[in-house]
């Protein structure tokens, strides 16, 4: 019994139950890295039951009530240390949240979202949204209902915002998107107004070997620890992590198109970084968890975008660059290399934007949701708010679905609320980094000189060893005296393409 037991032992047994649920999920995700990289096309059949067996596992250790009960005798238990005592906050957290969905709605969930992905996949071959829209329609019926499931206070989005962005709401996001139209959107319009940046020898043949080596180059330049993980190659680039001691990346190389390999590499790198930066110590624990995916994704964005489409950046790898690829590069100077990695070009496909317009994008995806899930935006009418709003902000025509409201997967797995995180990291990132530059004696000629050491040592002071110990909110005030805002990634944007365009 609990009652009889003291504090540290109750706290080792909390920790054992724990890590055993992490060990479970950390086996699941190795067979989800194996599935997506040398899986054989006959071992899928066994390994989807493989899955869904140690998921079942998983579950039932997290929901047991003999969890329950010791979080409820070590619950506000004052001697427990201030870790300690947050780790059994943030799991008893967790513990009520995942109780308080009725059976009946998590096997609707279930059932609804497989319809849904499958509508999504017939409605992108046929190119036409009212394929997708029935099943749409479910799905966010079902999210309504598990707004009040999670309840909110202010707006019923909240709710989902919150899974992704603890803390995260609609007045918060509200303030930041205003301020991406009412100042991005004339930095867009001065940057259309200049002749067009050629980046065409980016998509001359570049060797997937020689990419390949560059790569591995780049994340051991970095400080990605090769000793602690490893990257091999598969169709979508991700991260994942069994303990911080193996965190995989992965990536894709198109031989036609320079940058594909080398930014998600460089982004995928700094996801990984974050990982093998959680402290080993705290394994399983909540703080041993990345705080949110926000502030992943400013790890990922902050290397990809501030580090590695920089000037300094390239100012140390473009002659060797040069060298690797001498016939495609030999006559391209550094400046038009380093416009071109940068060309803003409004479009239609989010994954393919550029570092500007990209908010654009998000800033779109989260008045719809929003919209959706008051009740403002009707799911029939979707695809043409969809245009008339790229039509809007970014100045594009639609052509059809599949160019349009049908190119993401997220809705279809039901996830609402996950795209603002994206917006997130790079405002993050942009606070993050000019906070590191004020705080780190030579930055810019350390990134100049290649040496990535003294910035890395910075992330592992100041954001990687925390966990879920700090929401992303205290974390940015800790790291840079103030809330999120997106003054810090304005200025950037205004330095970065005021040099590049010449404004
Ligand atoms: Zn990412």
């Amino acid at each position: 019994m609990p009652g009889s037991k003291s504090t540290a032992e109750l706290y080792a047994d909390y920790k054992i139950k724990v890590q055993k649920i992490a060990d479970v999920r950390n086996a699941l995700a190795v067979l989800g890295w194996d599935q997506e990289t040398y899986l054989p096309e006959k071992g899928a059949g066994f390994r989807g039951q493989q899955i869904t067996t140690l998921s079942t596992i998983a579950h039932e250790l997290f929901t047991a009530p003999e969890l329950d009960n010791i979080l409820q005798a070590l619950k506000g238990n004052t001697d427990l240390d201030p870790v300690q005592q947050k780790n059994i906050l943030l799991s008893t957290e967790d513990y009520e949240k995942n109780k308080k969905y009725p059976a009946a709605f998590v096997a609707d969930m279930s059932r609804v979202t497989n319809e849904s992905y499958h509508a999504w996949i017939k409605a992108r071959k046929a190119n036409d949204y009212n394929v997708f829209a029935p099943a749409l329609s479910k799905m966010i019926a079902l999210k309504k209902q598990e707004t009040d499931i999670l309840g909110y206070e202010g707006h019923p989005y909240n709710a989902l915002l919150n899974e992704y962005e603890k803390g995260a709401n609609t007045a918060m996001l509200d303030t930041i998107f205003n301020e991406v139209k009412t100042a991005l959107s004339p930095l867009l319009t001065q940057i259309e107004q200049h002749p067009p940046v050629n980046k065409d020898f980016l998509h001359l043949h570049y060797n997937r070997d020689v990419q390949w080596q560059l790569g591995i180059h780049l994340l051991k330049d970095m400080g990605y620890d090769m000793q602690a993980g490893r990257q091999d190659i598969s169709e979508h680039p991700f991260t994942t992590s069994f303990s911080p001691q193996d965190v995989r990346v992965t990536t894709r190389i198109d031989e036609n198109d320079f940058g594909n390999m080398t930014w998600s590499c460089i982004h995928e790198g700094g996801h990984a970084l974050y990982e093998q930066g959680l402290p080993t110590e705290q394994y399983g624990l909540p703080c041993g968890e990345a705080t949110s995916l926000g502030i992943h994704e400013s790890q990922s964005r902050l290397w990809e975008n501030n580090v590695g489409r920089s000037l300094h950046f390239w100012q140390h790898h473009y002659p060797r660059l040069q060298q690797l690829f001498p016939e495609n590069l030999r006559a391209v100077s550094l400046s038009d290399f380093y416009k071109a990695i940068n060309k803003v070009q409004p479009s239609l496909i989010r994954t393919e934007a550029d570092e500007l317009t990209y908010h654009f994008h998000i800033m779109i995806r989260y008045e719809i949701e929003k919209g959706l899930m008051d009740g403002s935006i009707a799911v029939k009418d979707l695809h043409h708010t969809w245009n008339e709003y790229y039509r809007q902000y970014l100045h594009v025509t639609v052509p059809d679905d599949v160019h349009g409201v049908l190119q993401d997967i997220h809705w279809s797995h039901g996830s609402f609320g996950y795209f603002p995180t994206y917006s997130l990291g790079s405002f993050y990132a942009a606070q993050f980094f000019t906070a590191a530059q004020k705080q780190v004696p030579e930055l810019d000629n350390n990134i100049i000189a290649g040496n990535y050491q003294p910035l890395l040592e910075w992330l592992r002071t100041n954001i990687h060893p925390f966990g879920r110990y700090y929401t992303s909110n205290e974390l940015c005030k800790k790291v840079t005296g103030k809330e999120l805002v997106f003054g810090d990634f304005l200025d950037y944007a205004k330095k970065k393409y005021g040099g590049i365009y010449n404004f």
